[in-house]
């Protein structure tokens, strides 16, 4: 049993009445008083009389030091003072931090009468699991209940506290260790498998600590039957699936969440892809630079997979892992869309990563005769060889004609990729089509090249909701509200 406690975050003795009663009637099992947040002259016997008195329910009592990324700057004398008043105030829990306060956590302990222990410690940055470990073991036997928060910066490392927290959970400790920051969100949205005895979240709008969850969404996540999705890659930072797909549950009526979780290309191997699924989801999409290396991952693989050689998107089965490029569907949509292909057009796809040989695949299908270049030749040349087409190195000056279609299969273009375009102007011709696979921004620098030249452009846009709801549609077997996908991607890049 996990306990979900809101921390209220408020200035006044008012708010916290305020904050802690809307918290109880929402169906919070505890509230935690942040006590370093608010704006107070002293913290003796009387305020914490007061404070008490204004939370009617369970309740934590933090006092967070600066030391441990709160607010309060007391010095040691002055820290165990007010400790002392809240000791005395009545709340059900008390949070001792585990250096600041180690003095007092051995003198408390072994008192009868006294609130429940959270011994607590933050680390500033991510650390390995030995250390992270070696914490926790030492704030459960300092207090009653021992919680470790670490900041994460990809994925990985939320998966090495949830595995943490697997093992103390098996041994019966009461604790709780958290994942700070997005890609630590794993650690709040799975805590149910963890078994953590606690979880923070917060009131709407009122954060305490970065990556925490609104309440609402904390308590609707605790149910078994959520459907936890996400898309790995690196970089994943520019992505708009989180709010497409979340939209896409929503309208389904399905509880879920949709995790943008980074994993750097060293990291990515079966047993991660075993840790996703012991913590409970259903499936991932996956996205830059993984989808090759996924697919020789996966135990079964589905007709597009088979034909490109890459997989965009994975569910978890009993005891098997399945994967399928929905690129191409998406790809097909976007494109049938926009043109009619015919035989003799000329299409140039720029990369021959896994999105290459989606678009190589799809345009050969349509009839077009098809040409990749990329700065490996020998990539190209792979790309290439599934569709009996023709490969060039990048860069391309000097070496090309133009085409009637041209495909943007590289990052280059997106918000954060900054660097030189790979696709030169002379490429492009009246009437030539550009499909700029990045979205993100929606008028890339291709893009307005391609138009300076009377071509047209389209951005990944359309590509991107459709093969978002076919990865839904393998994920869920139900039929996405592909409308509502469109208008929260769209909505997420303004
Ligand atoms: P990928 O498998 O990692 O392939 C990336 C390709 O881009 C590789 O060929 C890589 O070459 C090349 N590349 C990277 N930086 C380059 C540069 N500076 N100059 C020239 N080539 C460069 O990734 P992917 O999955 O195919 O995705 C490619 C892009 O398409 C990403 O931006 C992705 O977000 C986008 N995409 C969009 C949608 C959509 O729905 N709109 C769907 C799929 C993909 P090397 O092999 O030499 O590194």
């Amino acid at each position: 049993m996990t306990f979900i406690v809101a921390s209220i975050v408020e200035r006044s003795v008012s708010g916290v009445s305020r904050s802690s009663k809307k918290a109880f009637s929402l169906g919070a099992d505890l509230v935690e008083v942040r006590l370093d947040l608010m704006e107070i002259d002293r913290i003796d016997t009387d305020f914490m009389a007061r404070i008490r008195m204004a939370v009617k329910g369970p309740a934590i009592a933090t006092l967070r030091s600066y030391k441990e990324g709160g607010a309060s700057r007391l010095t040691k004398a002055a820290r165990r003072k007010a400790l002392k008043a809240i000791l005395r105030a009545g709340f059900e829990y008390i949070d001792l931090e585990l250096e600041s306060d180690a003095d007092l956590l051995k003198e408390i302990k072994k008192t009868r009468t006294r609130p429940e222990i959270i011994a607590s410690s933050h680390f500033t940055r991510p650390v390995k699991a030995r250390e992270a470990e070696t914490r926790l073991r030492r704030a459960c036997k300092a207090g009653d209940i021992g919680k470790v928060a670490m900041p994460c910066e990809d994925a990985g490392q939320a998966l090495m506290l949830s595995a943490i927290s697997m093992k103390f959970s098996m041994n019966g400790e009461r604790f709780t260790l958290i994942g700070m920051g997005e890609q630590g969100r794993m650690t709040r949205v799975c805590v149910r498998q963890m078994g953590s005895s606690m979880v923070y979240c917060c009131m709407p709008g009122k954060p305490a600590a970065p990556g925490q969850l609104d309440l609402r969404t904390q308590l609707s996540l605790y149910r078994r039957d959520k459907v936890v999705l996400g898309l790995i890659g690196h970089p994943v930072s520019h992505s708009v699936s989180q709010p497409m797909q979340e939209a896409a549950l929503a309208r389904s009526g399905l509880i879920g969440a949709y995790l943008h979780l980074d994993v750097p290309p060293k990291n990515l191997d079966r047993e991660i892809l075993e840790r996703f699924r012991s913590l409970g989801f259903k499936g991932l999409n996956v996205t830059i630079p993984h989808k090759k290396n996924v697919h020789s991952l996966c135990d079964r693989l589905g007709p597009s997979a088979l034909a490109t050689g890459a997989v965009n998107t994975v569910r978890f089965e009993a005891s098997r892992i399945y994967g399928e490029n929905t690129d191409v569907i998406g790809l097909t949509r976007m494109i049938e869309g926009k043109i009619r292909i015919s035989p003799d057009d000329s299409a140039l796809i720029v990369g021959a990563g896994g999105a290459a040989r989606s678009a190589a695949y799809v345009l050969s299908h349509l009839g077009a005769d098809v040409t990749v270049a990329a700065r490996s030749l020998k990539k190209a040349k792979d790309v290439a060889s599934m569709v009996d087409g023709h490969a060039l190195p990048l860069p391309l000056e000097g070496k090309c004609h133009s085409y009637d279609i041209v495909v943007n299969c590289t990052p280059m273009g997106t918000k954060s990729s900054g660097g030189r375009i790979p696709i030169p102007a002379r490429v492009f011709k009246k009437g030539t089509i550009l499909f700029d696979l990045v979205y993100n921004p929606p008028m890339t620098k291709s893009m307005k090249i391609a138009i300076s030249r009377e071509a047209k452009a389209v951005n990944g846009l359309d590509m991107l909701v459709h093969q978002g709801a076919q990865s839904f549609r393998i994920w869920t077997s139900k039929e996405p509200d592909v409308r509502a996908m469109s208008r929260a991607a769209k909505g997420a890049l303004r």
